[in-house]
């Protein structure tokens, strides 16, 4: 087993803190990677906390990685030592099932295994990226592009292929107008990449101070959802939009969202608070409009994601932190005070 060192939550109330754990030996199709950067998302802390249920404790999390591989196994054939590599959401699937040959690994009927908060199918619980190194399997490793930045790279894993992968599948493009709900990790990265795809965006935001931030990040318009004219917004922009991606992580009204869709538009949820939300049936039979879901993206779309971002200069983001800081980084999440997503640099974890 190789010894490691991570930041684990020892239940749904501690804070996260040292912890000193194993990963398994490289076997024939693994790579172990030396973790460099590693982002901070909404996720971890509706696991960690247990918002969702079920979580698995002690809990390292931690699915942003990216990092130099150390070792390989003797059968693995696209990382040599001193590749770098990334790591997202799955470390394993069934790779057999109709969906994982499709290339959406997210949807493995068979289940698939989450980064950290998750148990392999031997029952090893697996342990994320808050700590020095992984191994992983090679068809989960991604290839990063050297001329990437590492520490702008590492939100691409989750909050990249999020919002790249509905807006690829809805068929995003130019000449649409398109709504992004909420400016955070994930939310800047829907205004990136929608802009990108030639949409003109709006940004939907609580705060007022992230208005300017919005219209550098590409937002065409941004409305600010708790101002003194954002009834008056809602209402002149009744039915303007072909497609909304909905990045809050916290409940909030999607009525309001869904009368902004103009005939046969879709909204998209990505943000996934704990609480189920209320819809009006007519909020989607006026207009036959959508409400639909979407779950990070399957290995191939994040490989081509990850291209994308290299060839067009696309990166998130970020307040890099040292990990002695991460409490203190959920609580000022929870404050919507991140520009726009907090990356661990893991030089820092001694
Ligand atoms: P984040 O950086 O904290 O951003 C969330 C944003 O939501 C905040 O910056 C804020 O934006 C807005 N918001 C927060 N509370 C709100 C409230 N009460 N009412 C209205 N808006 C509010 O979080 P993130 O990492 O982007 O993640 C967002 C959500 O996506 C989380 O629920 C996360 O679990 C989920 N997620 C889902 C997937 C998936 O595969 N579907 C993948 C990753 C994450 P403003 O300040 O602009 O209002
Ligand atoms: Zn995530
Ligand atoms: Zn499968």
């Amino acid at each position: 087993m190789i010894k490691t060192l991570g930041y684990a939550a020892m239940n749904s109330k501690s804070p996260l803190a040292p912890f000193q754990f194993e990963r398994r030996e490289i076997g024939a199709t693994d790579v172990q990677i030396d973790i460099l950067y590693c982002g901070v998302c909404h996720s971890d802390i509706h696991q960690v906390r247990d918002e969702w249920g079920g979580s698995i404790f002690p809990m390292v999390p931690g699915h942003e990685i990216v990092g130099k591989v150390l070792k390989v196994g003797p059968k693995v054939t696209r990382f040599k030592p001193g590749d770098l590599a990334g790591v997202g959401c799955l470390v394993d699937s069934c790779r057999t099932c109709d969906n994982c040959k499709d290339g959406l690994e997210q949807f493995c009927l068979n289940g698939w295994v989450g980064t950290y908060n998750s148990v392999e199918k031997d029952g090893a619980p697996t342990y994320g990226g808050y700590s020095k190194t992984v191994v992983v399997k090679e068809d989960f490793t991604l290839k990063i592009s050297p001329k990437m930045d590492l520490a702008r790279t590492a939100p691409l894993l989750c909050a990249g292929i999020t919002t790249y992968s509905p807006l690829r599948h809805w068929k995003v493009q130019a000449g649409q107008r398109v709504g992004v709900v909420g400016l955070g990790g994930l939310g800047h990265m829907g205004v990136k990449f929608a802009k990108s795809f030639g949409a003109n965006v709006t940004v939907f935001t609580t705060s007022s101070a992230k208005k300017a931030d919005a219209l550098k990040l590409g937002a065409h318009e941004v409305i600010v959802t708790t101002g003194p004219e954002a009834q008056k917004e809602f209402a002149s922009h009744s039915g303007a939009f072909d497609f909304i991606l909905d990045t809050v992580s916290a409940p909030h009204d999607l009525n309001a969202y869904l009368q902004l869709l103009k005939r046969d538009g879709s909204m998209v949820l990505v943000g996934a608070p704990p609480k189920a939300p209320e819809v009006a049936a007519f909020s989607l039979i006026m207009n036959r409009r959508q409400l639909g879901g979407s779950l990070i993206g399957g290995l191939p779309e994040t490989q081509e994601m990850l291209d994308y971002c290299a060839e067009h200069g696309i990166a998130s983001d970020v307040e890099i932190i040292p990990i002695q800081k991460v409490n203190e980084a959920y609580e000022r999440m929870l404050r919507g005070d991140v520009k726009y997503r907090f990356v661990i640099d893991l030089g820092s974890l001694k």
